[in-house]
């Protein structure tokens, strides 16, 4: 559930208020831990672009030379040999990463990268008829997922016209009013094959309930898939209570396991066993005691697993390891609780800014997004993001006039916050 009442601090715009915080931050020895990107000074530069690729624990190197090495003593005989056995590699990492997104290990799998698991997902889950053939999307979705829905309706032989609904926010406003998105499920429901949001979506950082979306699209009878690219390891999804049939992530973002890293699926445990489901098949996701006779049967292995299809990439996998290592040790409510307040740090400096250039698209409401700030700055071009590139600063820019920030509670400092306002205003003096 969203609650509605946020957690007021006592914030003060000082560097030594700054400071403090991060001498108190229970947290704040896992920022050793991380790689922080210098400047071309030598200078730490302020990082805050997790929300686009996550920084490279300290960790992950010792991790895939681990597999490197057995590879190179063992040859095929690390299948089984291996420290960290091959066949059975990626049933650790579910079992880590069920952990992180709220799901039981049966429900989730690490494999292949997003948009395939968004594909395959929907092989098995948008199942369009005549009369239920749409599938709700928001308007400012992910372009990847997009084309993918296109694609989706148009190979079952639909108009993407009129296949996809588009869930818009009012006109001048930037974010998608609750009551709005129940009318549509309500009024559009029984077209509908398919609703499928983002956890968190990626422009605007507003953080959807999903129970509540899910619970709605359930009685209209429609399938339920989210996108958690930007909500895992960010906010504490407890996604198998939320009822959803499947959802993809990829762990590159908040989860810090490397350029492209091999994205996960979740599949509710109600379909666990479920071989009606038309899906596409390889031999991972077959019977492991048969898989080897090859002659076989596909014999579906229950759960999540079930949708592999290949023997998974090891070299891959082991950053995904060493990230989830880190995430299984901190926790995912110790880590929300600081993002919470890092995040609302950011938002307390930025108001003090008083400038009416800058308006923050990110809703307020502590429980409605994850650690992300958009910040728009009207009547701004690129000018005030490459200045505050140039003093060091790591963000993020959309087109035509969003600077996204996203103060990652397991390495972002207060400190860095302060830093970052300080060198936007001083940037926006001179613009
Ligand atoms: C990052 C992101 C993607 C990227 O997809 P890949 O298949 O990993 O390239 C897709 N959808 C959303 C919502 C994202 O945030």
């Amino acid at each position: 559930m969203i609650e509605n009442n946020n957690i007021a601090f006592r914030f003060e715009n000082s560097l030594d208020f700054a400071l403090n915080e991060d001498q108190i931050d229970a947290l704040g020895k896992y920022r050793g831990e991380f790689w922080i990107p210098k400047q071309s000074g030598g200078k730490e530069s302020i990082y805050l672009c997790g929300n686009s690729l996550g920084l490279q624990p300290k960790n992950t190197f010792s991790y895939v030379n681990q597999e490197l090495e057995d590879w190179k003593n063992l040859g095929v005989n690390g299948h089984v040999k291996s420290s960290n056995p091959w066949l059975s590699y990626h049933e650790s990492i579910s079992e880590s990463m069920a952990k992180v997104v709220g799901a039981k290990p049966i429900e989730t799998v690490v494999m292949n990268t997003l948009t395939n698991n968004l594909h395959l997902g929907m092989v098995s889950f948008y199942r369009p008829s005549k009369k239920r053939y749409k599938i709700l999307i928001e308007s400012d979705a992910f372009p990847s997922d997009r084309y993918a829905v296109e694609s989706q309706v148009s190979f079952h032989g639909y108009n993407p016209k009129e296949g996809i609904l588009k869930m818009k926010a009012r006109e001048n406003e930037s974010l998608i009013r609750w009551k709005d998105l129940e009318e549509c499920i309500e009024r559009e429901g029984e077209s509908i094959a398919l609703i499928l949001l983002g956890g968190v979506n990626y422009y605007t950082g507003q953080y959807f309930d999903l129970k509540r979306i899910a619970e709605k699209g359930h009685k209209k009878g429609c399938m339920i898939g989210f996108d958690l690219a930007h909500a895992v390891g960010n906010v504490e999804i407890n996604l198998h209570d939320s009822g959803a049939d499947f959802a993809v992530w990829c762990t590159y973002k908040y989860l810090n396991s490397g350029p492209g890293a091999i994205a996960a699926l979740f599949v509710h445990e109600r379909h666990a066993q479920n071989d009606d489901l038309p899906r596409f098949t390889g031999w991972w996701g077959h019977n492991k005691k048969t898989r080897f006779n090859m002659r076989k049967e596909f014999d579906s292995l229950s759960g999540a697993e079930g949708w592999q299809l290949s023997n998974p990439p090891i070299l891959g996998l082991a950053p995904v390891k060493a990230s989830l290592d880190i995430f299984n040790k901190v926790g995912m409510r110790a880590l929300r609780a600081k993002s919470i307040k890092l995040t609302s740090y950011l938002e307390f400096l930025l108001d003090q800014i008083n400038d009416e250039r800058i308006r923050i698209i990110t809703p307020s409401n502590q429980w409605e997004r994850g650690c992300q700030l958009s910040i728009q700055i009207k009547k701004s071009d690129k000018k005030l993001f490459d200045m505050i590139t140039d003093e060091g600063v790591v963000a993020d820019w959309r087109e035509p006039d969003v600077i996204r920030v996203a103060p990652v509670p397991l390495y972002n400092s207060f400190k860095d916050v302060f830093d970052f306002v300080q060198i936007l205003q001083d940037g926006l003096k001179r613009i």
